[in-house]
């Protein structure tokens, strides 16, 4: 099977560690600047970096529309931490004037863990990831507050002052992490990804029947 070609939302971000991760979990990476960039694409990732900076360089390069255009027909998207924040439907502590993707219906909090653990590392349970518990780096993160009724959790803060917080979720052709998967050397959520958007390209034809969780073992 030829490999899915994954964009990576180019503006502003930890663009290089995305485009380097999803190559080595089997796809064709690409930087994605411009409408005509965004159009070629089977699948977008938004990386980490600052959702305030990225709503306003989305808006100059008039990629806000396009991109949400392209979720509302289907276009499989991974945000992590700033692109979480991008995705979500509701933003809470952004600037006023702050504007996102959407497409993910959740509120998300963004800097949400505090000064005090303002960046930490921990172990997460991760549903569709299978083995041991995925490594989670976070930065200024924020956490998912409350979800609709089409949001799948997949991830939870287990222990601490967060304990039970959400910081992963699905919904249809969308994930979002509040942590950063390309920063580990661990392709597991990269790989669910790709496959997500591999499942996408492939329906009806050479689609793996497997469930998503088996296929990325
Ligand atoms: N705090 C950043 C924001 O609000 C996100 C941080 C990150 O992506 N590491 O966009």
């Amino acid at each position: 099977m030829s490999s899915p070609v994954i964009g990576v939302f180019a503006l502003q971000g930890d663009v290089r560690e995305h485009l380097a991760a999803l190559r080595a979990a089997g796809a064709e990476a690409v930087p994605v600047r411009r409408p005509s960039e965004l159009a070629a694409v089977d699948g977008l990732v938004v990386p980490g970096g600052e959702s305030t900076t990225m709503s306003r360089l989305a808006s100059v390069f008039e990629l806000l529309e396009p991109v949400r255009s392209r979720i509302a027909e289907g276009l499989p998207v991974y945000g992590s931490c700033a692109g979480m924040i991008m995705l979500a439907s509701t933003v809470l502590d952004g600037r006023a004037d702050q504007q996102s993707f959407g497409g993910i219906d959740m509120v998300v909090r963004r800097n949400a863990f505090g000064r005090q653990v303002d960046s930490f590392e921990t172990e997460l349970e991760f549903r569709g990831v299978d083995g041991a518990p995925v490594h989670a780096v976070f930065i200024r993160a924020p956490w998912v507050e409350g979800t609709g009724p089409d949001v799948e959790v997949l991830a939870r803060v287990s222990g601490g002052p967060a304990d039970g917080r959400i910081v992963a979720v699905r919904q249809g052709n969308l994930l979002a992490t509040s942590f950063h998967p390309e920063l580990t050397g661990d392709l597991r959520v990269h790989g669910l990804f790709v496959e997500m958007v591999r499942r996408e390209l492939g329906s009806g034809s050479t689609a793996d029947e497997r469930p998503i969780e088996e296929a990325v073992r």
